[in-house]
């Protein structure tokens, strides 16, 4: 949870309380990051006497893996159990008087230095205010260049401005002018048995992704702009998917959830097919890139800049990047740190970031007509591809070609691996179509067969080997950062991303597992292989 009005947020480890904590990344990827730390503990347990788990050595060990000199410790229980626990992991206790009706509680400071890490960056100790005001007010994080303004980088900018970071913003052309520029993209989550979702990166991060927007929303009606997200929930038709129904039924109905066949109908508006197989997705919706873009850029702590970036050198003190603007006048810009989000031309600013598989993807678009927009899908709908009807908004038609105030079906996407062209195919619009009326047969006769004068917008996919993003820092050095290789769900992925890889900076925690940020690292052994 976000409180960026007063810098705050709010992370929530929902499972066994030691085993949460023993997932609180405090390895850094380098030297050189700063380490993360915990400033203070209020240990709320109820009394030892009758929850003894809270209060077990696992957790006072925690404590201590996490704490540095000066951490404080709160609580109102004076237990025995609890004196000890905190004294024998390097706590210095103090009984003092308690809160409100409570007539004592204990106070407890960390002493103990044996198992902090010597070189670890400890200027923060002696000052007890919170993570994110220590690093602004030191010259080291005062200002970050981001090169690439797509999903990645307007996101990673956002989580960095929210942290009081200045912000360049660089793009060779245009802020979305790459893959992550389309009329809309579907905020869905690629499903997984719910057993696994607390180590599952899609689910995290639809999850936040779809708070994030929703609150965004706010935002978007104060500066009386178009929302970020069209809340119209999808459904997935499971053509495509890696859940079934049995799998499904586990999850929270407003997560995801089966619909009965003749809801689903009367939702979707398709008349004539069996939809008693479905997955229903409530907090699902559309996002206008462009809306949120225009939300992002008003941070007053982000500044866009065109800049197509040859060069990035990096000295102990700062890095410095270079490139031609759009005068291709050479510009010079230095920064405390650079974070990298070029997607598949990422390789190419910095050898160290793997080459990822490219997948040329093609995203079409029809103005239907009046008796067509009736028998069209009414919610979003997920098959082999997926389609979707939308409003164009103003603002819409500086990326494409939409007309504001008109309604468009939205038809996705091809998938071409190793072709980076961006030109408008005639035969991957029929692709999109195809797929469509292959899920649904009774959309031949209402989807135009003529496709020649559909509109469409071709990006570039960028996908590592294992499927996961890249987002970390690089190997020796100091201030490079990536976030890259969002494949096809950059929409729901880089928002958990980018706050990940702001805490990771910026040495707080990443809302991330330990195991689950390894699992991104630029440096992965994956990684380690070139594609053939
Ligand atoms: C057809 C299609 C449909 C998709 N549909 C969806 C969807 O429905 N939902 C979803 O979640 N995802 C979808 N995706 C995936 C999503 O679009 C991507 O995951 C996401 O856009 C990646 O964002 P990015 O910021 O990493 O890359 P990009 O948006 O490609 O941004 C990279 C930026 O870097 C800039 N750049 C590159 N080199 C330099 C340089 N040297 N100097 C300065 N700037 C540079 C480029 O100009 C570009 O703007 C779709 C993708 C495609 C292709």
């Amino acid at each position: 949870m976000d409180f960026s009005y007063d810098n705050l947020t709010v992370d929530i480890w929902l499972g066994d309380a030691a085993q949460s904590l023993s997932k609180l990344a405090i390895e850094r990827s380098q030297q050189s990051a700063p380490q993360p730390h915990i400033d203070a503990w209020f240990l709320d347990g109820f009394a030892p006497s009758c929850n003894s788990t809270l209060w077990a050595d696992s957790i006072f060990t925690q404590m201590q893996r996490l704490s540095r000199p000066h951490t404080t410790a709160a609580t109102y229980s004076c237990a025995g159990i609890v004196k000890r626990g905190l004294k024998e992991h390097g706590f210095a206790i103090k009984k003092v008087k308690g809160f409100g009706r409570k007539r004592e509680m204990l106070t407890a400071i960390m002493t103990d230095t044996n198992h902090i890490d010597v070189t670890s960056d400890n200027k923060s100790c002696d000052n007890e205010s919170h993570d994110a005001e220590q690093i602004t007010t030191d010259s080291t994080f005062n200002h970050t260049a981001i090169i690439g303004a797509g999903v990645s980088g307007l996101l990673t900018a956002w989580s960095l401005a929210n942290r009081g970071i200045a912000v360049t913003l660089l793009d060779k052309t245009a802020p979305l002018a790459g893959a992550s520029g389309n009329p809309r993209a579907l905020l869905a989550p690629k499903m997984t048995p719910i057993h696994h979702v607390d180590e599952h990166l899609h689910t995290i991060g639809y999850l936040y992704s779809s708070r994030l927007y929703r609150d965004l929303n706010q935002k978007a009606t104060q500066l009386n702009t178009a929302p970020v997200l069209e809340p119209t929930g999808a459904l997935d038709l499971l053509v495509k998917a890696n859940i079934g129904t049995e799998q499904i039924a586990d999850y929270p109905d407003e997560m995801a959830t089966t619909l009965p066949h003749e809801q689903a109908q009367n939702i979707s508006g398709i008349k004539e097919q069996d939809l008693s197989e479905n997955l229903y997705l409530p907090q699902s919706g559309l996002v206008n890139p462009q809306a949120l873009k225009t939300i992002i850029l008003t941070h007053p702590l982000i500044r866009f800049q065109q800049l197509e970036v040859s060069e990035i050198n990096e000295t102990e003190q700062q890095v410095c990047i270079e490139g031609s603007d759009q005068n291709q006048e050479t510009v010079s810009i230095l920064a405390d740190h650079v974070v990298i989000c070029a997607a598949f031309e990422s390789h190419q600013l910095d050898k160290r970031i793997f080459d990822c598989r490219k997948i040329r993807g093609q995203l079409s678009w029809f103005h239907p007509s009046l008796e067509q927009l009736i028998n069209l899908p009414k919610i979003p709908l997920k098959y082999s591809g997926y389609c979707a009807l939308f409003n164009a908004q103003t603002g819409d038609d500086n990326l494409n070609t939409v007309t504001a105030g008109k309604p468009y079906l939205l038809l996705g996407a091809s998938f071409i691996r190793n072709d980076i062209g961006t030109d408008i195919r005639d035969e991957e619009h029929q692709i999109s179509r195809d797929k469509l009326v292959a899920a649904i047969p009774e959309m031949e006769s209402i989807m135009p067969a003529d496709t020649s004068l559909w509109q469409g917008r071709a990006g570039i996919r960028t996908q590592t080997p294992d499927y996961h993003p890249i987002v970390g820092q690089l190997t020796n050095s100091q201030r490079i950062w990536t976030m890259s290789a969002m494949g096809a769900k950059g929409y729901a992925l880089a928002p958990i991303c980018a706050e990940a890889l702001a805490g990771m900076l910026l040495g707080s925690f990443a809302p991330l597992s330990n195991a689950m940020l390894a699992r991104l690292s630029p440096n992965r052994t994956r990684l380690q292989t070139p594609l053939t």
